[in-house]
């Protein structure tokens, strides 16, 4: 799917032929997050899209905080949204803030009643609500909707004061038309008083511009040339054409493109239901390695080049759409096969006995780090006569198509010889607790003589040298691709309980006691892992399981 040649999406056809035909000579976009969330993957797609359009056009691109709802945002939201940006491979041109803006958008208001096309409005908000009506109707007109120019004027100013009450219900308007068949233009709300602190302008403010006041003004404060969101805000582009044709009507105006979001199937995708996870403790933080955010995504071993070639595979349509949540996991080993470092882990071990192999004797094995790239070097193995062998590698009644370990069957040892198992050892509940083996000593990986046939391999660690560690097993956060088509409103009822699974006592070959956080390895036969950020400041060694390896035995089982 990857090797599919790039064909331009919707969006580059009308930029190419904006510039073709005149109509804009600078590229120019803005990544608009609010900082009231840390970002999840489905901003990945406007990132990647946003700062890849202006590379690709060698415009530029904004960051820009859509700070205008400060109850809810604040300056942890900010730095991570950076961070994220940044991790995910963007650099912006500017950073702006909305805010910064209140001053000249209080301005633009002021002009908008002046010209009468805004009124301070102070009915009850059930009240202009309900005054709205339906589409199909025309709404009914405030009583205050033809307020004098200069009383309105006084009392937007006395908003700005303080000296009126969130509870007196004064709001600004827009006076646009109460019978549009489009409700975004009945006369929407401009500005209303919150006397809430603000995370950069503090106590300055006592009245806050709405998102659709203030957002595409910000875009045509900052230049930009096309102002990419999602197709909710189709509705409100002839709103957001109006105020800037209101107040900016004789330059060329930003243009509103709207695309599909990112929806991804077995979690959850709005910063407001992610914070009630955080918050009910249903999820260990923000960058709880379940998450669907870019934070737990890195924390979970995500590259970032994985995350930018799904957005780039996923391009951008008009048409929303569930996408499968496996070929997010097909970019990440796509990418980690590549940068992985080849390790040896027991997961579920079982001893193995090499009977024939001498007491006190060891070898020193050569095993290569990573097959997919020369540079990565090689590592030595210790062999001896006691080994750990995944529990699952064995069974005592195997069926043909079995190719592990089975008694009298023979498999190869990853680096190491061919061995077969003569005897089970099971205590007295019939438990196996160990397996003694013979070892072909002209079976030696890479100068085998022995001619023996073996269609396995599995892998190993020598009982004298490994280490033991915890894993976290990750997987799915929900139990439903699609929770929003369930009668189920509550998402909370189908969060998976396997979704972390913490495996005590695995062994891991000696190598593992040096792995550092960033680092990503592959236990061989088992998946990705890296090591876990948050423990490590802790001061315990943990590895996170990223995604698994395809399993083939678990395939054979299910047909
Ligand atoms: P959420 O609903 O998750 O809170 P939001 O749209 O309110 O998201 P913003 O901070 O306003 O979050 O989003 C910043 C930018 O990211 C916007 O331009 C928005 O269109 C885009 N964006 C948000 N979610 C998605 C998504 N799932 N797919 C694509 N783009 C998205
Ligand atoms: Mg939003």
């Amino acid at each position: 799917m990857e090797e599919s040649i790039k064909k331009s999406n919707f969006i580059e056809d009308i930029i190419d032929k904006d510039i073709q035909t005149g109509y804009k000579k600078d590229v120019q976009t803005r990544f608009p997050p609010e900082p009231n969330g840390y970002l999840h993957i489905g901003h990945a797609k406007s990132i990647c899209l946003n700062f890849g359009l202006a590379l690709k056009y060698n415009g530029k691109c904004n960051l820009r905080f859509d700070d205008t709802n400060p109850s809810k945002e604040s300056v942890e939201y900010v730095n991570s949204i950076k961070e994220d940006v940044k991790w995910l491979g963007f650099q912006w041109d500017n950073e702006f803030y909305a805010s910064d803006y209140f001053e000249k958008l209080y301005s633009f208001a002021e002009k908008l009643i002046q010209d009468g096309y805004a009124y301070v409005d102070n009915q009850t908000p059930e009240k202009i609500s309900s005054d709205r009506g339906v589409p199909t109707k025309p709404g009914t007109e405030s009583p205050f909707r033809n307020r004098a120019v200069q009383e309105n004027l006084t009392l937007f100013k006395e908003m700005r004061s303080g000296k009126l009450e969130e509870k007196d219900n004064f709001v600004l308007r827009a006076k646009i038309d109460m019978s549009s068949p489009n409700m975004h233009m009945r006369d929407p709300i401009m500005y209303r008083v919150r006397k809430v602190h603000h995370h950069r302008t503090a106590n300055d403010w006592c009245i806050y511009p709405m998102y659709d006041f203030a957002h595409g003004l910000s875009d045509a404060i900052e230049s930009i040339s096309h102002s990419i969101c999602t197709l909710e805000f189709e509705v409100h582009r002839p709103l957001y054409n109006w105020f800037n044709d209101k107040i900016f009507g004789t330059i060329t105006l930003p243009q509103q493109i709207e695309m599909a979001r990112l929806n991804l199937g077995y979690t959850v995708m709005s910063k407001r239901k992610l914070l009630q996870l955080v918050e009910e403790k249903l999820v260990d933080s923000w960058d709880d390695p379940r998450m669907p955010t870019i934070s737990g995504l890195r924390r979970r071993g995500y590259t970032s080049a994985a995350i930018r070639n799904f957005c780039e595979t996923i391009g951008v349509a008009r048409r929303d759409g569930m996408i499968d949540v496996q070929l997010l996991e097909h970019h990440l080993r796509e990418d980690l096969n590549q940068v992985s470092l080849r390790r040896m882990v027991v997961l579920e071990p079982i001893k193995v006995v090499i009977t024939n192999y001498p007491e006190g004797k060891s070898e020193i094995l050569s095993a290569v780090n990573n097959p997919e790239d020369i540079d990565a070097g090689k590592r030595s193995l210790t062999f001896s006569k006691e080994l750990f062998i995944e529990r699952d590698d064995f069974l005592e009644d195997a069926p043909a198509k079995y190719f592990r370990l089975a008694p009298g069957k023979v498999v190869r040892l990853k680096y190491a010889y061919i061995i077969q198992c003569n005897e089970v050892v099971k205590d007295s509940d019939g438990n196996i607790v160990e397996l003694h083996c013979e070892y072909f000593p002209d079976s030696k990986s890479g100068e085998d003589t022995s001619g023996i046939k073996v269609k396995g391999t599995i892998h190993w660690v020598n009982t004298n040298d490994c280490i033991e560690k915890d894993i976290y097993l990750y997987d799915r956060l929900l139990t439903v691709e699609d929770f929003a088509s369930q009668e189920e409103e509550d998402y909370k009822q189908f969060i998976n309980p396997e979704s972390l699974v913490v495996l005590k006592g695995a062994k891991l070959e000696p190598s593992l006691a040096e792995a550092k956080v960033g680092e990503h390895f592959q236990f061989e036969r088992k998946g990705y892992f890296c090591v876990d950020s948050k423990a490590m400041e802790e001061g315990h060694l943990v590895f996170n399981r990223s995604v698994a390896l395809k399993d083939s035995w678990a395939k054979e089982q299910k047909k």
